[in-house]
Order: C-alpha cells, then sequence, then structure tokens
C-alpha cells in the first residue's frame, strides 16, 4: 500500500479550542480532525453530511470552523447522502484508499 505525503491535520477553529475552555472538547475536535485528515475528499464530505444530521451535533457553520470544511461541502454531503449516493461510481471513490477490495456481500434476508 502507497502512503502519500502525511496529511495535514486541520486546526479547529472553534471558540472552545481557541481559547483552551474544555480539554475534552478540544481533544475531541482534535481526533475527529484526525479522522478526517484520513479520509478521502468524498468520504470527509459524508461522514460530516452524516454527523450534521445527529441530533444535537453542531451546525454546519460550527462543523466548518471545527473541520475547516466548507459549509457548502458538508451540504453537498448530506445531499449525496439523502439521493443515496447513487451517483457515485465505486471506482471514484475507491481510488485513494487502496485498502480492502469492494465487499461484494449484500445484506442478506
Ligand atoms: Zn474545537
Amino acid at each position: 500500500m502507497t502512503r502519500e505525503a502525511k496529511p495535514v491535520i486541520h486546526q479547529c477553529e472553534c471558540d472552545i479550542c481557541r481559547t483552551g475552555a474544555d480539554a475534552e472538547i478540544a481533544r475531541h475536535h482534535h481526533q475527529m480532525n484526525l479522522f478526517l485528515s484520513r479520509l478521502s475528499e468524498s468520504q470527509r464530505r459524508w461522514h460530516l453530511g452524516l454527523i450534521s444530521q445527529k441530533p444535537g451535533s453542531p451546525s454546519d457553520r460550527e462543523l466548518s470552523k471545527i473541520t475547516g470544511v466548507d459549509e457548502k461541502t458538508i451540504r453537498k454531503g448530506r445531499h449525496e447522502l439523502e439521493a443515496g449516493l447513487v451517483e457515485l461510481s465505486y471506482d471514484r471513490q475507491r481510488r485513494e484508499g487502496g485498502g480492502r477490495p469492494p465487499a461484494e456481500k449484500k445484506t442478506r434476508r
């Protein structure tokens, strides 16, 4: 597996992290950004689209501050999820990862 240059981890810009008000939240935001730095662009988008819908989760604007991902991109990810990701080909999504082969298994009944 070839690894590209070390991904840049976004530094959270939310008020809590800037002021150091809550170490626990700051740690969580850092881990979010660490995680996001390992995803492909589309995976990042979908992940944020997903968590943006979770009850009690930060607003798009707040998520954008935390992750450095544009609000528009988060919205786009949400829309793609709502549409079932149908228009996206597996090949394009998988190009960057190079991990496991696509799961052939479908959920069985
Ligand atoms: Zn933060």
